[in-house]
C-alpha cells in the first residue's frame, strides 16, 4: 500500500458533520490505494453515528461504520437518555397539555435569564424543536421505546422522555436497539478502528476540496484507506472522546 502523508488532510474530528456527500462519484486520489469501498462511511458509534447508519441503508447506500472505542455506545450509552420534546402523543394521552411553540418560548424566555441564547444560533436551536416530534417517530419506527409518562426537568411541563426502562437504564438500551437495526438493515459495525485522517480528492489539504475517503487505524495499529464514494460522516461526538 502506498500512502503519502502531505496528500491527506489531517482530520478534526470533533462533531457531527457531512462531509462531501453527492451523487457523482469520487475518483481515487493519485497516490492512494484504497483496502476497501463503500458508499457512505461513518465515524463514531454513538447515537447520530448509528443512526446516519440506519438512514443511509433505508436510501439503499452501502454502509461501513467505525467505532474508536472497544465497544458501541460513547457518550450516549452513558446518558440520561432524556428527549426534551414539547407536543408529543405520549404527553397528550398522559394528559400533558404541550406544543412545541409552548416549549420553544419556555426555553428562549428561561435562556434569556441566563443570558444565553444572545450570541447563539437560535435557528439551530429552534430545529431540534421543529423536528423533534418527527424525530421520536423515527426512532420508534426503528424499535426505540419511550416510557408512558413524561418527568419534569428544567421548564415549565412534564416532557423529559426517557427511553424504557427509565432514567439511565434507557441509554444502554437505545444504543443495543439502534445497532441491532443498523446491523439488520444491513451496516458494516467495526468496532476498534479509529479514524486517523481524511483524504481529499486532489490528495492537497485545502477547503473546498472533496473528501473521498479516511485512514482508519485498527487496534493493531495497522493504517487502512477506505473509499467513501457518496460521502464521509464525522459522528465522532464532543470534545471529551474525540480523536
Ligand atoms: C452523563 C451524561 C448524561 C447525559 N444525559 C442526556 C440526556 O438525558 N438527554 C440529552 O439530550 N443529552 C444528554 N447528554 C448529552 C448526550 O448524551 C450527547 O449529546 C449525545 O449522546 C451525543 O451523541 P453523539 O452520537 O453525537 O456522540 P457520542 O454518543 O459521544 O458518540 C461518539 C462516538 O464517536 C467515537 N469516536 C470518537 N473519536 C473517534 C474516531 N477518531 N474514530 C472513530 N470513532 C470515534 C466515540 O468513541 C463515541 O463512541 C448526556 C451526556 C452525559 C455525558
Amino acid at each position: 500500500m502506498t500512502t503519502n502523508r502531505r496528500n491527506f488532510i489531517i482530520a478534526s474530528a470533533g462533531s457531527a458533520a457531512f462531509l462531501a456527500a453527492g451523487a457523482s462519484s469520487a475518483a481515487a486520489p493519485k497516490k492512494a490505494s484504497w483496502d476497501l469501498t463503500t458508499d457512505v462511511l461513518i465515524f463514531g458509534a454513538g447515537q447520530a453515528g448509528l443512526c446516519a447508519a440506519i438512514a443511509a441503508r433505508e436510501s439503499k447506500a452501502q454502509v461501513i461504520l467505525f467505532e474508536k472505542g472497544a465497544f458501541c455506545g460513547g457518550h450516549t450509552g452513558m446518558s440520561g437518555s432524556g428527549y426534551y420534546i414539547g407536543g408529543t402523543d405520549i404527553q397528550k394521552k398522559a394528559g400533558i397539555e404541550d406544543s412545541v411553540e409552548i416549549n420553544w418560548k419556555d426555553s428562549v424566555d428561561r435562556g434569556v435569564k441566563a443570558h444565553r441564547f444572545i450570541k447563539r444560533d437560535t435557528a439551530v436551536v429552534r430545529r431540534v424543536y421543529d423536528e423533534g416530534i418527527a424525530g421520536m417517530a423515527w426512532l420508534e419506527k426503528h424499535g426505540v421505546k419511550f416510557m408512558p409518562k413524561p418527568v419534569q426537568g428544567i421548564g415549565n411541563r412534564r416532557r423529559v422522555h426517557y427511553v424504557a426502562p427509565g432514567y439511565k437504564k434507557g441509554s444502554p438500551v437505545l444504543i443495543d436497539t439502534l445497532l441491532k437495526e443498523a446491523q439488520k438493515l444491513g451496516a458494516k459495525v467495526q468496532t476498534e478502528m479509529q479514524l486517523d485522517s481524511l483524504i481529499t480528492q486532489t490528495g492537497e489539504p485545502t477547503l473546498g476540496v472533496r473528501v473521498v475517503g479516511a485512514r482508519v487505524k485498527g487496534a493493531d495499529g495497522k493504517i487502512i484507506n477506505v473509499r467513501a464514494r457518496k460521502g464521509v460522516i464525522l459522528a465522532t461526538g464532543g470534545f471529551a472522546n474525540s480523536a
